[in-house]
């Protein structure tokens, strides 16, 4: 199932170009990259794409909503290419690993607020912070012999 990339560029009004196609593929295989990753994903493949086009590919594609820009408080800002169903994030407070978690009651915006105060609310930004199963497992206290030799 390869979602059809030029289809989607063209329905978003954007030309078709080699770095746009190389950035939907990296963030195809690889979910909630930053930057970085990008550009390294992007040059292992094509190595005559700059970084600055792929600072530029990125800002137009999110322009264009066909990528999602996240940004955890105090993290680097990832990307990824799955968009418009309004997921949220769960981010671990350890190592940074970021997972999906649906939407939490179906469809956006998810949280109905008590008060409005008049807007018109489309979207709850809802990130859930937490400890990943790795780093849940190497932080259990290790079972070395310190109870021993205590009478
Ligand atoms: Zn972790
Ligand atoms: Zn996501």
């Amino acid at each position: 199932m390869t979602p059809d990339f030029e289809a989607q560029l063209r329905s978003a009004s954007l030309r078709v170009t080699r770095p746009r196609l190389a950035v939907l593929t990296a963030l195809r295989d690889h979910k909630h990259i930053d930057t970085d990753t990008v550009i390294e994903l992007v040059r292992a493949e094509h190595p005559t794409v700059s970084h600055q086009a792929v600072y530029d590919v990125l800002r137009a594609l999110t322009d264009a909503g066909l990528v999602r820009r996240i940004q955890p408080a105090g993290a680097t800002a990832r990307y990824e290419s799955r968009v418009a169903d309004n997921h949220h994030h769960v981010v671990c407070r350890s190592c940074g690993a970021i997972a999906d978690i649906d939407c939490a009651a179906g469809h956006s915006p998810c949280l109905t607020a008590p008060d409005d105060h008049g807007y018109v609310i489309d979207e709850a930004e809802v990130v859930y912070w937490g400890i990943c199963p790795a780093c849940a497992t190497s932080s259990k206290p290790s079972s070395s012999g310190s109870l021993e030799g205590n009478r």
